[in-house]
């Protein structure tokens, strides 16, 4: 094909696609069927392989995002991107209408936006092409997320004329696609504001394309003089943005009935219409499929708007009326980092104390890097805080860039305790050093917390002076120390020392099960260390026997055990520090393996009369062996081999030759299935 001949066909298609792009996207729409739709894609982007130089910045093809990674840089914004002021009740609202008019000396009309809680976005046109789509940032200074934005559907790519324009939205995810989305996920988002902010920061576009993040827009910046945000409203939509169809138009001067006319989804009333639209919005918020945390009441008339000007931190023409107020606003005034048993790294916020529901408020979690970089939280910044599920102390969002200038914030390089580097292993930051003090004391204190080996009369503080005299240095220490060297010390008398000597005794009969998680091996806790149990992990020898194949597929075949458990298992038990801790454990006599529980009724015989054979490898046996126990338990008796003596052969995937042996002699085959079954009749 000439190159002439392709950008023919380029156009057109890019023309067709773009066209149906927007039917589907911002009109709900479509008049093409998928199938079309992806042929006619797949095409395009034939074509621009074929010729890059006719890859439009715009082609439909943009959509699909790209695999390159890349950064997200920092670009400064040509519009003032500011907050809203907020009030929280009917009275203050009204008194807030009254100011305007007053302060304008004219009438207003008001239009009323659902404020929806997603992401804030700006998009930036140079003659009617996206040239740059950028987060609000601190206000000045946005992140660079143009290749990420341009796969949202809803967001045109070009305009229908060569406008230079900033438009102002908002990129939220819809509840019922978050729900099911997040469900999947092994860290699910803590709510889809999150979740699209997320989004919005991957590094690859191509898997920004994957999750269909939604826009509305609510504001336009022309560089032609308008008259009204009416107007702004009817230009946004006539140039192809997606807009709100949810608005209340409130005025005691406009001609109401055309404006109804002409936008037959909106509310439109007089001013004393206005309270009333309040509350009807309030009510069907739980039923959007978006999540919206009030109103946002703009003066409608640009004249006005410029009369009454800005603040430095928000508009005095618009205000946001919040359903709920904000649990908590406190300032950051340090970020820290922690340095939990694994290592693994935690920013904290030190607030300034603020009181919430009950309780003073002075640090809250960030979680990790990402978080922090979601929330574009900088030293300084003044914040709202809530408490998640009433207990734990959340960051929301940023409610004032700090005046300091202060960037978003950035875990150190280095750890605070030891000085080591620090390095990233998926979303988290670690310390890489096992004998980080930080680290250390985790471990040690997780291993004797309650819920673990739970030892008694080992407080935070006793445990403390234990690891700072240097009685105790790793987990093993505290049953090789000698408690009565402690004797004499500040506040351990005879009888002190004599309940820490019962504490760590007590302890030795923990259970395996319990002695297991207690070492705080990661993604290894009860429920892990159950299945491993269940599956025929009885004992430690078994398991360290496993790891050393380094075959994850030897826990990844247990129903319940992920890639992610597997992995970090082989690697935990691989490591020459964790063996030794092991080794000196059961040196000091703890329990390393599954004690038989004696059976309190004898067995039924299901088995009696029927003689056994096993090949291939099971789920719920290893080794397999352990199927034929049962078998012999129950009544049965087993053999080696496929003789004319066996009446079933219990299958799993991997089978051999036995199989083919038993089918040509008859005898029964069974799976893993049916044989839980036969063992346990009463569970489905
Ligand atoms: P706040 O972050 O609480 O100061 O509120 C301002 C933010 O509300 C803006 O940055 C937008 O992200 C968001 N917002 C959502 N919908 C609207 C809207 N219709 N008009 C203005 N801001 C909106
Ligand atoms: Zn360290």
């Amino acid at each position: 094909m000439t190159r002439e001949r392709a950008k023919e066909e380029i156009e057109e298609l890019s023309r067709r696609l773009i066209s149906y792009q927007h039917e589907y996207y911002v009109l709900n729409r479509p008049s093409i069927s998928d199938l079309e739709y992806d042929r006619m894609l797949e095409r395009l982007l034939n074509l621009e392989k074929q010729f890059p130089d006719l890859e439009y910045p715009d082609s439909p093809t943009q959509r699909i995002g790209s695999d390159l990674s890349q950064e997200l840089p920092e670009a400064p914004h040509t519009i003032p991107v500011l907050s809203l002021d907020k009030v929280y009740s009917e009275a203050e609202l009204s008194s807030w209408i009254e100011k305007s008019v007053r302060n304008t000396g004219s009438e207003l009309s008001f239009i009323l936006e659902e404020k929806i809680d997603g992401s804030s976005i700006v998009l930036y046109y140079e003659s009617g092409l996206l040239t740059r789509a950028l987060t609000r940032g601190n206000g000045l200074v946005g992140n660079d997320v143009t290749r990420n934005v341009k796969t949202i559907g809803a967001v045109p790519l070009r305009l229908p004329g060569a406008v230079d324009l900033a438009v102002r939205g908002e990129i939220f995810l819809p509840l019922k696609l978050f729900h099911e989305l997040n469900s999947r996920l092994e860290a699910p988002y803590a709510n889809p504001r999150n979740f699209a902010s997320g989004a919005l920061r991957r590094v690859k576009s191509s898997e920004v394309a994957g999750i269909p993040l939604d826009i509305l827009v609510y504001e336009g910046y022309f560089s032609s003089p308008v008259s009204t945000h009416l107007e702004i409203l009817e230009e946004l939509d006539r140039l192809g943005f997606k807009l709100n169809p949810r608005v209340g138009f409130f005025s005691g001067k406009d001609n109401l009935k055309t404006i109804r006319d002409n936008h037959p989804t909106w509310q439109v009333g007089n001013l004393e219409d206005l309270p009333s639209y309040i509350r009807t919005i309030r009510q069907q918020r739980a039923s959007l499929d978006y999540e919206i945390d009030g109103l946002v009441v703009k003066v409608n008339e640009i004249e006005a708007r410029e009369k009454l000007g800005f603040t430095g931190h928000h508009p005095r023409w618009a205000i946001a009326f919040k359903f709920e107020a904000p649990e908590a606003v406190t300032r950051v005034e340090n970020i820290e980092v922690q340095v939990g048993r694994t290592g693994r790294v935690t920013p904290v916020a030190r607030v300034k104390p603020v009181k919430l529901s009950g309780s003073t408020i002075s640090n809250i979690t960030l979680h990790n890097q990402d978080y922090i970089d979601m929330l574009e939280l900088a030293l300084g910044d003044r914040v709202s805080i809530s408490k998640r599920g009433d207990v734990i102390p959340a960051v929301e969002r940023v409610l004032e860039k700090n005046e300091e200038g202060n960037t978003t914030w950035n875990i150190p390089p280095n750890c605070p305790g030891c000085k080591s580097l620090i390095s990233r292993l998926g979303a988290h930051h670690f310390c890489v050093n096992p004998d980080c003090p930080d680290q250390v004391r985790g471990r040690i204190a997780f291993f004797a917390a309650r819920g673990q080996m739970d030892i008694e009369n080992l407080g935070s503080e006793t445990l403390d002076l234990l690891i700072d005299r240097g009685f105790v240095r790793d987990v093993q220490d505290l049953y090789r120390f000698n408690p009565d060297d402690l004797l004499g010390l500040q506040g351990f008398g005879e009888k002190k020392v004599a309940l820490i000597k019962a504490g760590l005794k007590k302890s030795k009969h923990q259970p395996y099960r319990v002695v297991l998680p207690s070492l705080g091996i990661p993604e290894v806790g009860q429920k892990a260390v159950e299945l491993l149990i269940e599956a025929g992990f009885r004992d430690i020898d078994s398991l360290l026997n496993a790891a050393d194949k380094q075959d994850p597929y030897l826990f990844t075949a247990i129903h319940g055990i992920g890639e992610r458990t597997a992995l970090t298992l082989i690697r935990e038990l691989s490591s020459p520090e964790v063996r030794h801790r092991i080794e000196e454990l059961k040196k000091a006599g703890l329990c390393f393996s599954e004690e038989v529980l004696p059976v309190s009724e004898p067995p039924e015989a299901v088995f009696s009369g029927q003689t056994w054979c096993v090949t291939g490898s099971f789920t719920h046996f290893k080794p397999r062996e352990l199927a034929m126990e049962e078998v012999k338990r129950l009544g049965g008796r087993v053999s080696s081999s496929v003789t004319g003596k066996i009446t079933h052969l219990l299958a799993g995937p991997g089978a051999g030759s036995k199989l083919d042996r038993a089918r040509s002699l008859g005898v029964q085959v069974v799976s893993e299935e049916e044989f839980l079954k036969l063992l346990n009749p009463t569970s489905k």
